[in-house]
């Protein structure tokens, strides 16, 4: 008798997203009405609009998502993709929520998107698109410093960032937040220190907390710090690049693995990261890297290879019921958006395998983008009042400690200790916080309900419970 074969995965974002606040909403004591109204996507707006390529026109598919308007203004990136749709961007709108949310910073979610690959256009039709697109935002009130705020996502960065400022200033003349409609831009145009680096540095973060915490290590069965951890990233943009980077460098895990679309590098003994960047920044593929010593046909192989932790930092779906069963790394950093289908996240949970979820672990971005906007509302930036009057204190304080001790610090910490703060360490400091208090908040979640038995359970409680206090403060549901 023909056996009846298993149904196809549930590859479906919006699905996965939603099945993931259910879980978490049994936890929750809020009316019904509320965590309805807490789970759907507000509005969406899908457009179709022409751009003259070549010597033809090609119409594009785009969205904005408005996931929630609990606060104001909504934020979240724009990704430009192939495989860029409307339940995809929803999605994607939900976590902004949920993340800004748990990193308290004070915006309701939103995402974007168009439905192409930046590979396939030049830098001036891209520049083309993403004006058109904005003019799209504009006209139908879906940009603006107070409505909703743009930044970086997959396939974008401080470039499109930068056309999206300007076309907006160009249309507002005299507007004085104008550059406050958009996040991630290039420092030079109203751009923050640090905003580049951002979400790959909250996922180090992040980390960091759980190999502070020795409750939550002892359950992966990792021992000791992340010095000599071997992990394993898939992507290899903005978000992979500096987790690799910051990892290796400032905590000394070894990078063994680093998977991009067209293949992946491996080196037992760990890869050269800013060799590895130079490579790919000039050739354009992972390929042929000289300090790889086996080069992996497929990016996703990573995930499946004998490391200590692996990064998903590319696109969802990448961890599914296909390959969950052969992961070996005790910790899944989700530096993407959805990389783990709702199957794959069951078969993880029950190997014990440490999930720490996209809505905690990627949120650096949007942190660091609310700096970037309160530094654009405020026309100041960060520091500049107090450097000085904090440098001419630790110098008072370097000076009588030597007088004191009868001796002089050696010169390289003496420039440590007389170096006062600047925009950078502000905006680093302001992260690490935001990680911190984000991983403590989910951590007592998970101490006080014993039932709750995965992070992502947890951290969806937090945030839900945290939208939750924010509508009924708004009176919307007495
Ligand atoms: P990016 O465009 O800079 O880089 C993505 C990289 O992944 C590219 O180099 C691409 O070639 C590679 N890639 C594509 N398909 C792949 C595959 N099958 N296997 C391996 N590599 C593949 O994008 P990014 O900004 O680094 O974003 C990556 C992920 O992080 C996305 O899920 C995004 O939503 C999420 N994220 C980004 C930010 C941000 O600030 N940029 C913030 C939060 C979350």
């Amino acid at each position: 008798m023909a056996t009846r074969s298993k149904a196809p995965e549930d590859l479906n974002l919006n699905n996965i997203v939603e099945r993931q606040f259910d879980k978490a909403a049994k936890h929750v004591k809020l009316p019904s009405g509320l965590l309805h109204q807490i789970k759907v996507c507000n509005n969406v707006y899908y457009m179709q609009f022409p751009v003259k390529i070549d010597d033809r026109y090609v119409i594009f598919e785009a969205w904005r998502a408005e996931h929630s308007h609990h606060r104001k203004p909504l934020k979240g990136g724009i990704r430009y993709s192939r495989m860029v749709d409307q339940h995809e961007i929803m999605a994607l709108a939900a976590l902004m929520t949920y993340k800004c949310a748990i990193g308290n910073v004070p915006f309701g979610g939103s995402k974007g998107g168009i439905k192409l690959r930046p590979r396939d256009y030049t830098p001036e039709q891209l520049q083309k698109i993403t004006r058109r697109y904005t003019a799209e935002l504009i006209a139908k009130n879906f940009i603006g410093p107070g409505i909703n705020v743009p930044a970086p996502d997959y396939g974008t960065g401080e470039r499109e960032m930068a056309w999206i400022a300007d076309t907006y200033d160009a249309f507002h003349p005299g507007g004085i937040d104008n550059w406050a409609c958009v996040t991630g831009k290039p420092l030079t145009q109203g751009g923050i220190r640090g905003r580049r680096e951002a979400t790959g540095r909250g996922v180090v973060f992040g980390l960091r907390e759980v190999f502070r915490d020795p409750v939550t290590l002892k359950k992966t069965g990792l021992k000791g710090t992340l010095a000599g951890k071997k992990v394993a990233i898939q992507g290899f943009g903005n978000v992979g690049y500096h987790v690799a980077k910051i990892l290796h460098e400032e905590d000394g895990c070894k990078i063994v693995a680093v998977g991009e679309y067209d293949g992946a590098a491996y080196n037992p003994n760990g890869l050269d990261i800013e060799k590895l960047s130079e490579w790919f920044k000039h050739k354009g593929t992972i390929k042929g890297f000289k300090g790889a010593t086996k080069t992996l046909a497929n990016g996703r192989d990573v995930l499946e290879l004998d490391c200590d932790i692996i990064v998903p930092a590319a696109l969802e779906n990448q961890i599914t019921r296909e390959n969950a069963a052969k992961v070996k790394a005790r910790i899944v950093a989700e530096a993407a958006n959805g990389p783990t289908t709702t199957d794959a996240e069951n078969i993880l949970n029950k190997k014990n395998v440490l999930l720490l979820s996209d809505i905690y672990l990627n949120s650096g971005g949007v942190t660091v983008s609310y700096f970037e906007w309160a530094k654009n509302i405020s026309h100041m930036r960060y520091g500049l009042l107090q450097k000085r009057a904090d440098a001419h204190q630790r110098a008072q304080i370097v000076a009588a400690t030597e007088e004191i001790v009868r001796a002089r610090f050696p010169d390289s910490i003496r420039r440590g200790l007389l170096k006062g703060v600047d925009e950078e360490d502000l905006v680093r400091s302001g992260l690490e916080e935001t990680m911190a208090t984000g991983y403590n908040e989910i951590s007592e979640v998970m101490k006080k309900n014993k039932r709750v038995e995965d992070f992502r359970t947890a951290a969806f409680i937090c945030a839900i419970e945290k939208v939750g206090r924010a509508y009924l403060e708004l009176g919307v549901f007495p």
